[in-house]
Parts: C-alpha cells; sequence; structure tokens
C-alpha cells in the first residue's frame, strides 16, 4: 500500500485527543467539575450499540464523564421529550446526544429539537445548522467538522477546487457542501436521484461519498490524482468493516485517499469530544 497517499484520520485524533485530554487535566487540576456527555439510546439496535460503547470508551480515555440512559423501543415521544427537557435543565450536565436512528413512532426531528442549543454536542440543531451555513462556526457536527481537520491538517488547498459530495443527509452532506462553500470550493452535491453520476464525479478534484454502500464508488468514477474522502460504514462479504469506496482499485489513481477504518470514523469521536468540551465552557459561563 502507498502509505505516502493515504490519510491517516488515526493519527490526526489522536493528536486532538491529546490536546483535549490536556484541557481535561487542567480542568481536573484546578478541582472543578468535570464535562458530562449523557447519550439516550433507545432499544437495542447492534450498530448504535457499538457506536455509543465506542464514544464511551474515547470519552474515558480523555477523562471526560459519558453515562449512557437506555430505554426500550416502546417509550413514546413525550415521555422522551420529557426526560430531554430534564437534561436540559440539569446543570451537571454539558452535553446530550440522542443516538440514532430511533424508533418508526418517534419523529426524530421534533426529538433533536428539544435538545438546547446549548447542549447539542452533535450540532443537529437548526439554530447551529443555520449558523454553520452563515459561517459561524462555533460546534459543528462532528463528521464534517472531522473532514474538515483532515483537510486542513494535510493542507489540502479548497480554494477554486470542485468539491464533489454524493450523499444529502443532513449530518454529513449538506453541512459538509456549506462548509466547504464557505472554504470556497465550488460543490456538487449527488443523491440517489442524481442523473449521469459518474459524469460528475469524474470533475471531482475533492470526492466525499457518504452513501453507505459497500464498493458503491469504482475507479472508473474517479478522476487521476483526486482526493477521496470516505464518509461510508458498511461491511462486505467477509463481514469486514469497509466504506463506500472500492479502496484496493481506487488507490492506484489518487492522490490522497481516507482509509475505512482509520479515516473520518476516528475525526467523527475526536470532533465529538472536542464538542463536549466547547459546551463545557460555554456552560460554565
Ligand atoms: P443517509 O443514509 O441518510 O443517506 C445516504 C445518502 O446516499 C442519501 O442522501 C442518498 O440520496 C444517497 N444515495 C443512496 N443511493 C445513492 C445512489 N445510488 N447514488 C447516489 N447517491 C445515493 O446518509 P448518512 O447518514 O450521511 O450516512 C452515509 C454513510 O456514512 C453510512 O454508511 C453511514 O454509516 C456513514 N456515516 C459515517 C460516519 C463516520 O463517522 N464515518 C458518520 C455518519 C455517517
Amino acid at each position: 500500500m502507498d502509505k505516502a497517499k493515504i490519510i491517516d484520520g488515526k493519527m490526526v485524533s489522536e493528536l486532538i485527543k491529546t490536546k483535549v485530554t490536556a484541557q481535561v487535566s487542567k480542568i481536573k487540576a484546578a478541582e472543578q467539575r468535570i464535562p458530562v456527555l449523557t447519550i439516550i439510546q433507545i432499544g437495542n439496535h447492534k450498530a448504535s450499540s457499538t457506536y455509543i460503547k465506542n464514544k464511551k470508551i474515547a470519552c474515558e480515555k480523555v477523562g471526560i464523564n459519558c453515562n449512557v440512559l437506555n430505554y426500550l423501543d416502546t417509550i413514546s415521544e413525550a415521555e422522551l421529550i420529557k426526560i430531554i427537557d430534564e437534561l436540559n435543565n440539569n446543570a451537571e450536565i454539558d452535553a446530550i446526544l440522542v443516538q440514532l436512528p430511533l424508533s418508526e413512532h418517534i419523529n426524530s426531528e421534533k426529538i433533536i429539537n428539544t435538545i438546547a442549543t446549548k447542549k447539542d454536542v452533535d450540532g443537529f440543531t437548526p439554530k447551529i445548522l443555520g449558523n454553520l451555513m452563515l459561517g459561524h462556526y462555533n460546534l459543528l457536527p462532528g463528521t464534517p467538522k472531522g473532514i474538515m481537520a483532515l483537510f486542513k491538517h494535510y493542507q489540502i488547498q479548497l480554494f477554486g477546487q470542485h468539491a464533489v459530495i454524493i450523499g444529502r443527509s443532513n449530518i454529513v452532506g449538506k453541512p459538509l457542501a456549506n462548509l466547504l462553500i464557505n472554504a470556497s470550493a465550488t460543490v456538487t452535491v449527488c443523491h440517489s436521484q442524481t442523473k449521469n453520476l459518474t459524469t460528475l464525479t469524474k470533475q471531482a478534484d475533492i470526492l466525499i461519498s457518504a452513501v453507505g454502500k459497500a464498493k458503491f464508488v469504482t475507479a472508473s468514477m474517479i478522476k487521476e490524482n483526486a482526493i477521496v474522502i470516505d464518509v461510508g460504514i458498511n461491511w462486505d462479504e467477509h463481514n469486514n468493516l469497509c466504506g463506500d469506496v472500492d479502496f484496493e482499485n481506487v488507490l492506484p489513481k489518487v492522490k490522497m485517499i481516507t482509509p475505512v477504518p482509520g479515516g473520518v470514523g476516528p475525526m467523527t469521536i475526536a470532533s465529538l469530544l472536542e464538542n463536549i468540551l466547547y459546551l463545557y465552557h460555554i456552560n460554565q459561563t
């Protein structure tokens, strides 16, 4: 494998975690209250349990307290709203994360909108997303924030570059498109109804895939020397974790690429830790 081409999200995330650990140590040394994240899990969706476990481990490693509240998937929307309201008013809790997806009978948007902006660690509430669009970046959703941090670390030029994003979700595609526009990239957003996808992806200086399908992005979809960011989390036919990109065949063609695992995933977690610390500080004042 050509290591020079690999965007090492694991390594960059460790640099961020070291900084977060140092800041939490300072808080501890000053005998102040330690930052607290509360995660709400509804039901026992297997992938959600894994993501929550990883977030909890990451918090504990940097010295942040993380508690997980688990409710049966029969919980009503009204009950859940009441729980979030209580957490909003609990001065001992800095950050609230509702693990998605929720059960069918619960309106996710309504639940997310119940989280107080000052505790919205995922950055999914309308005010935070509106600020992002306007270029005010106090707190950013974890995955787009992590991807932007990778661009910065590797000094990847965005100005004037054509960035093509596949996927228009509210948590990845749409916020990332705005961040890239604000960074003066030219942005094309593709989705399931896009016609002639390959014609568009082949124009990308930077291609970002957030689709959720293994080997969706093939070598023939990529321009020579493009930079490829793989957001997807999938399992291949051997049940191994993989991204959206046919990594092996794409690698020889690209300038740089994020692997899965070890690319965007660890950056999302590192961004979450930074966001907890940010909310801790604004909630202290
Ligand atoms: P989503 O599942 O909400 O939506 C997928 C997007 O892909 C949609 O916008 C859809 O229009 C598009 N799409 C589907 N089929 C397509 C096709 N044939 N052509 C073009 N576009 C198509 O998206 P999401 O929540 O952003 O998640 C996408 C993937 O990224 C998933 O695998 C998810 O697990 C992963 N993810 C990873 C991280 C991370 O930290 N690495 C964070 C968030 C999501």
